[in-house]
């Protein structure tokens, strides 16, 4: 049982991982003045690891709210095109969407290695020293009408009026609340279970991802994308830097956890060495120059989880809504989520009633209720675009090879990104006016200047 009782003291939330959605969700408690503390594994948040990321307009307004947007210009990648080729480097359709998409809405898409993105939120984290803890490996969860007190594995605990877990797609904070959902019978037998037999999010695709070099010839500010049988490849070329993935179909879906070995990096990279993936370069070419220590063989797992809280215990980004990364909404989304679940922490802090178990769990239902079926349509779209893209079988084929090209993929991106971002959340409580474009913002925020 968790002795302390926090309902009379301020509340403090403890957030379990500092990726990209854990770190957006501390600015945003730190501007709602709530006390917080970021656990996270890693000794280092801001090595610079993994590939690239785009986010779009509405995550672009809520980094302008933060007054992160200006910094954040200086750490793109532009992209102003897109298109698409066949492996032998043809190119089938080519399009302006970037352009489009800021004329639309005030901003535009935003490229960024990910891992200056990381840097970004981190460096600009008001107090990050105390506010970021590293080395510490969340094991478990406990739970009370009082409060929380999540264990670390170093021994130590973290004691707090509520968790949200932002650790990912291999979630112990997703295993802590199946724990506590279940009768105590089914408990100790989920306990003799590795958590990897019953994981929700299962992989039916992996890939390399990563950063290179920038290698003569590969034209700037147009993303690239080879789509063909079985595979599909993203590459956005920056000033001296390219951000990149190659995907395919795995033999079979799995739901383990697999730690590839340099071999099976080396070979999975082999098989694609002949793809060009910019028109005249192929994949072999880019290998070369790769350091090795900037990219990774993994699984890309895709899951969905129905309910996203339990007590005191909140969930959002990889942790609930995974998708492989070729839709690129996954992070757009968890950012988003970021913000709405302090916008309700915000209300119930503030509302002077007493926090209970009951009102943060409403709280929670709130902000489940404000983004779950929004989610839950973007994680079923990035299954179909995964397929598509890589002709996942002959109807994808069908529809990729012959039909796609035909049509003005222009436009109907810019029509399926119009509703998500137009009417996506902003912090209600920081006042900001931000700039627009020529489809209004559904949203503003509650206080104004
Ligand atoms: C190659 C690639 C390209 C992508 N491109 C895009 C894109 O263009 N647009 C987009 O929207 N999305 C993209 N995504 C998806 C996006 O990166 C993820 O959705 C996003 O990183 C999820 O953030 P997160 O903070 O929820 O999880 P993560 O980024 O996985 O962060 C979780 C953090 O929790 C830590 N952690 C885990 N377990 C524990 C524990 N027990 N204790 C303490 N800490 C722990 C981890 O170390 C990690 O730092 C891409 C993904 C990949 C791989």
């Amino acid at each position: 049982m968790v002795s302390t009782s926090t309902t009379t003291q301020k509340p403090r939330v403890i957030v379990c991982g500092g990726g990209l959605v854990g770190l957006y969700t501390a600015h945003a408690l730190s501007r709602a003045n709530i006390d917080f503390v970021v656990l996270e594994q890693q000794s280092e948040v801001t090595a610079p690891k993994g590939a690239g990321l785009v986010l779009f307009p509405h995550v672009a307004r809520l980094l302008d709210q933060l007054g992160l947007y200006e910094l954040a210009l200086k750490e793109t990648i532009t992209i102003t095109d897109k298109q698409m080729l066949r492996q032998n480097g043809r190119v089938v359709l080519r399009h302006r969407m970037a352009q489009s998409i800021e004329a639309q809405h005030g901003y535009p898409a935003l490229g960024f290695p990910r891992w200056k993105f990381i840097r970004l939120l981190y460096d600009h984290l008001p107090e990050r020293e105390t506010r970021i803890r590293t080395s510490a490996r969340v094991s478990d969860i406990e739970m009370s009408d009082d409060g929380v007190r999540v264990h670390l594995e170093d021994g130590s605990v973290e004691e707090g009026t509520l968790v949200i877990g932002a650790d990912g797609v291999y979630s112990r904070v997703r295993d802590a609340v199946n724990r506590h959902a279940q009768p105590a019978s089914a408990t100790e037998k989920a306990k003799e279970k590795d958590p990897s037999d019953t994981s929700p999010m299962v992989a039916s695709f992996f890939g390399i991802y990563g950063i290179a070099p920038y290698v003569k010839g590969a034209e700037r500010t147009v993303f690239n994308e080879t789509h063909g049988p079985g595979m599909v490849s993203q590459f956005c070329a920056g000033e001296d830097e390219m951000i990149f993935g190659l995907y395919a179909a795995l033999p079979k879906p799995t739901t383990l956890r697999h730690k590839y070995t340099e071999e099976e990096l080396e070979a999975t990279a082999r098989r694609w060495f002949d793809v060009q993936v910019f028109p005249g370069i192929k994949f072999k070419e880019i290998w070369e120059k790769c350091d090795r220590s900037s990219v990774h063989l993994a699984n890309a797992e895709e899951g969905f989880i129905d309910k996203w809280y339990h007590g005191r215990i909140v969930m959002l980004g990889d942790s609930v809504c995974k998708m492989t990364p070729i839709f690129g909404m996954a992070a757009n989304k968890g950012i988003e989520c970021g913000a709405t679940l302090v916008n309700e922490l915000y209300d119930l802090f503030n509302s002077g009633a007493e926090i209970t178990t009951a009102s943060i769990e409403k709280a929670f239902q709130r902000f489940q209720d404000s983004q779950i079926e929004d989610a839950r349509k973007i994680e079923k779209r990035g299954r179909v675009i995964t397929r598509l893209f890589s002709w996942h079988g002959w109807s994808y084929w069908l529809l990729d090879h012959l039909v796609v090209p035909w049509l003005n993929m222009e436009k109907i991106t810019i029509n399926e990104l119009t509703e998500p971002v137009s009417k996506a959340h902003i912090l209600d409580f920081v006042p900001f006016k931000g700039r627009t474009g020529k489809i209004p913002w559904v949203r503003q925020p509650k206080v104004q200047a």
